[in-house]
């Protein structure tokens, strides 16, 4: 592995961490394509599933190319280990399944993820007490720990409304609150180029690396970095026992080479955001924009303090609801109509019928998820015509 001793760049860090020589020289990144592992003799067997050794015993448990991913992740999040999944959700459940027990107390931020938030309702039946609530107000958090608080759990910026919530003050708090208390953070919006909330005290990181990580909207897959100790229970209870989410070798390889253009990708994202939101902004078909960028958007501050910047995620409302939302949709000529983000190509989805159909009607209110919300993840075409094309398409609003 290479042995870098003074603290590099960002940029460079994602290409070089994590790769390493092989007999051949190979610049690209090897993929062990291999279920299992061949040892020298028994007693080498016995001492590796002890763990007094140090090596490979089955793809479940670790593989090279999969290791060299977690080495480059856990670097530029600034973790001492990271453990890859075959999904977000597999980062995220195998993260949460260790560390509970029933009788115990989670608390999750109100606007999440869909899978998170019925996951989090599912766990309930398991004698989890869950609370979602709103944690860009840090009163709301002082009010609603336990004593028995194990978990809380939030993602900022938050899917699909861009909340944002001061993961340095809700990591305060956990502290306070108890030793035991482990504070999560969803980072996949803002990618550990723009956010790194283990650095503001969270004790979990995690991401669905199928957005920007990857980048190129060709793999699912997902991780989690933190200490040595608390991956040690992630991967050997959470993903060995409970989950199984393992990430084949062959989409480690594809993650690990898109993660070598991150910086660049997420500076053109964001520039582009930017520039669209001017465009947007005062449009007479458009009633709200959600962006943390906006120095009205609320917690903007906290976002400019603990982001590098603002990201590439928007969303917007229409006037007239859902029908006006689907007028946009179904009129967008460049943009996708598709449900992920982080991808080259800009894609636009409507939350409330796609991706947080998991919520009734009634928790999408309490959630502040708008009927007529419109997410847009921007890509990296030019500006100039995502611009071009979404105007056309609220035109079409009569
Ligand atoms: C997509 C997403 C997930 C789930 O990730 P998968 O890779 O689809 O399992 C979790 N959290 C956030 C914020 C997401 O956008």
């Amino acid at each position: 592995m290479t042995d870098i001793k003074k603290e590099r760049g960002f940029a460079t860090n994602t290409i070089h961490k994590g790769s390493y020589k092989d007999g051949f020289g190979s610049l690209g990144l090897p993929i062990y394509q291999t279920s299992t592992f061949i040892f020298d003799n028994a007693e080498q067997g016995g001492r590796r599933f002890a763990l007094e050794e140090g090596g490979y015993i089955y793809s479940r448990l670790g593989n090279p190319t999969n290791n060299a991913l977690e080495e480059k992740l856990a670097a530029l999040e600034g973790a001492e280990a990271a453990v890859s999944t075959s999904s977000g959700m597999g980062a995220i459940t195998s993260s949460i399944w260790p560390f509970i027990k029933a009788g115990d107390h989670i608390l999750a931020c109100k606007t999440l993820y869909g899978c998170t938030f019925a996951f989090l309702n599912e766990i309930k039946k398991f004698n989890v007490d869950v609370d979602f609530i709103d944690m860009t107000d840090i009163n709301e958090l002082k009010k609603s720990v336990k004593d028995n608080t194990r978990i809380i759990y939030l993602e900022t910026p938050a899917n699909p409304t861009l909340d944002i919530i001061d993961i340095k003050a809700v990591a305060n708090l956990a502290k306070q609150n108890s030793s035991d208390t482990l504070v999560i953070v969803d980072n996949t919006f803002a990618t550990p180029y723009l956010q790194n909330p283990l650095k503001l005290g969270a004790d979990i990181v995690v991401h669905s690396a199928t957005k920007y990580l990857n980048g190129h909207g060709d793999v699912v897959a997902g991780f989690s970095a933190g200490s040595k100790e608390l991956m040690t229970q992630v991967r050997f209870v959470g993903q060995k026992d409970f989950t199984g989410s393992v990430l084949s070798a062959h989409d480690a390889f594809l993650i690990f080479r898109g993660m070598k253009t991150l910086e660049v990708r997420m500076k053109k994202h964001v520039e582009n955001a930017k520039k669209i939101v001017e465009a947007l902004k005062g449009n007479k078909n458009i009633e709200k924009i959600y962006y943390p960028g906006l120095s009205d958007f609320k917690n903007h501050d906290i976002a400019k303090k603990q982001m590098k910047d603002f990201g590439a995620m928007i969303a917007f409302e229409v006037k007239g609801g859902i029908e006006s939302g689907r007028i946009v949709m179904n009129n967008v000529k460049l943009c996708s109509l598709a449900v992920s983000l982080g991808d080259c190509e800009t894609l636009i989805e409507h939350p409330a019928s796609m991706t947080h159909s998991t919520y009734t009607e009634e928790e999408l209110k309490e959630a502040g998820i708008a009927p007529g919300l419109i997410r847009l993840s921007v890509g990296l075409e030019d500006s100039e015509d995502i611009i071009e094309d979404l105007l056309q398409a609220l035109d079409k609003i009569k």
